[in-house]
């Protein structure tokens, strides 16, 4: 790897390797090092699905869309935000940069047209076939390797090198306790967000910090402690994804499918403790303040409708669930109070026949009334990833909090400000994360361009 680059990129998610590759096409020389043994970070963990209003295959399928209808989307789910602008800009670029990923870098995705996603009013999610983001990775991976960028995984940042009132370069932890300088005009914070650092999440979002993280482990937060050092602004640093019931002790993902199909989630004592259907990510902090664990129960029609799901399946499979004739043998299967959980099930079966809300607010009963027999769960809550970051204009630069540009220095994905919103869960809307990885990531490049090519 040379030690005079024009971009060097901090991680290889897919904002790094979307960053790389842009910068290679322009002429730059560039290289990734990544922190961990293997490309890939969350986004290997996600969908991989990135929204895109208006794009070619929209249009081929019908769908009438526009950046406009889309902000008004996000907007609409996210509520108050630090960075509206950021918003406005993601939502513009969304269809350049899907058609940009499947023209120019090769990678493999279609429009999901069979079901519409959380915050969207139309189809416009892209993704690989498999809806698995480690294919969407796979196909970045091998444009970098077509493109012989060098791409040094193992090699973590440990640093930011900053001279004349600007960054030039990183020094990264070679290993055996070697560190190396990589002298660069532009560093690309691509690093991701700070979910697996404990003290952050209990200084940015005090209400999901005792909950486990759930994402890639390289999510330590270095881009904000270093932003941070050099003055730059922070942006919706409240703003995260959760998840409401990962199967205890398995350690997966309890599909939503059984809570929004009419299931309820029960605490320690078999009572419900709110309306579930806040969602995965927004009752996330319900389960998390309720106690140590919690309990999921649904029916036979609801199970039979998740065992199309590969992930449930298997928490079946590996005894990840109860089953009995009644909600009282299922909750005491559980170890928790039977009598309880069935007066609490019998409760909102009554409001779930009789329509309206029930006493937690809850509306949407999905196909309850719950009939016999009865499934259970044991649930912990867990933390994604999360949605806010650094301040950056519209091309990814950082900003300090006086709105100046920190030179050399870019950043997108995870490490920057989401377009969530100011706080909370209930802000994120399907392919927030990736769009802001995909879509920065080239930004930043063709802004690092721009900026050596007028001498900065
Ligand atoms: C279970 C799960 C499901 C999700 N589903 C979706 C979805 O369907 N749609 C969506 O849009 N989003 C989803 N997300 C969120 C999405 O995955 C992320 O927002 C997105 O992938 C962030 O991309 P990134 O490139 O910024 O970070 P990452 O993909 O995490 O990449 C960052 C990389 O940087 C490396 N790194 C970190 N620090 C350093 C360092 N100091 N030096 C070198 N390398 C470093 C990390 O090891 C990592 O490989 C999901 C997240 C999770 C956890």
């Amino acid at each position: 790897m040379s030690d005079e680059l024009d971009v060097l990129v901090i991680g290889a998610g897919a904002c790094g390797l979307c960053a790389a590759i842009a910068a290679h096409d322009k002429g730059l020389s560039v290289a990734i090092v990544e922190k961990t043994e293997r490309p890939g970070g969350n986004s290997a963990l996600s969908t991989g699905s990135v929204p895109a209003a208006n794009s070619r295959f929209q249009r081929e399928a019908g769908i009438d869309d526009d950046a406009e209808r889309y902000f008004r989307d996000l907007m609409g789910i996210a509520g108050d935000t630090d960075n509206e602008q950021l918003v406005r800009r993601m939502t513009a670029v969304s269809a350049e940069t899907v058609e940009w990923l499947i023209d120019e870098v090769g990678c493999r995705m279609e429009l999901i047209t069979a079901y519409k996603h959380i915050g969207h009013s139309v189809s416009r999610l892209h993704a690989p076939k498999s809806r698995r983001g480690i294919d969407l990775v796979d196909d970045l991976v091998a444009a970098v390797e077509k493109r012989d960028i060098p791409l040094a995984v193992g090699n973590s940042a440990v640093r930011l090198i900053v001279g004349d009132d600007r960054v030039c370069g990183v020094v990264v932890d070679a290993g055996d306790g070697e560190e190396m300088e990589i002298r660069a005009r532009a560093v690309v914070l691509a690093s991701n967000g700070f979910g697996n650092n404990r003290p952050l999440v209990e200084r940015f979002i005090p209400e999901i910090a005792g909950a486990q993280y759930f994402g890639a482990p390289g999510s330590d937060g270095e881009a904000i402690v270093w932003g941070e050092e050099l003055g730059a602004a922070m942006q919706n640093m409240e703003a995260y994804q959760g998840y409401a019931a990962v199967a205890d002790p398995h350690g997966s993902i309890l599909s939503w499918t059984t809570v929004e199909k009419g299931g309820v989630i029960v605490d320690e004592k078999g009572e419900r403790f709110g309306d579930e259907s806040l969602g995965y990510s927004g009752f996330a902090k319900n389960v998390l303040a309720q106690g140590q664990h919690a309990f999921a129960i649904f029916d036979q029609r609801i199970f039979e409708i998740s065992m199309a799901e590969e992930e449930f399946a298997e928490l079946w499979e590996h005894k990840g669930l109860k089953k009995a004739d009644t909600v009282e043998d299922v909750a005491n299967a559980q170890g928790i109070d039977g009598k309880a959980a069935a007066k609490a099930v019998e409760a909102y079966n009554t409001a779930a026949s009789q329509g309206g809300t029930d006493a937690h607010s809850r509306t949407n009963f999905g196909l309850a009334p719950l009939q016999a027999p009865f499934y259970s769960c044991r649930v912990v809550p867990a933390l994604f990833h999360t949605q806010g970051g650094l301040s950056i204009d519209d091309d990814a630069r950082v900003l300090r909090q006086d709105g100046s540009v920190i030179a050399g220095l870019y950043a997108g994905g995870g490490a920057a400000a989401g377009i969530s919103g100011r706080a909370g869960a209930l802000g994120y809307a399907s392919g927030n994360g990736l769009l802001t990885a995909t879509a920065l990531g080239r930004l930043a490049a063709l802004a690092a361009a721009a900026d050596i090519a007028a001498g900065g």
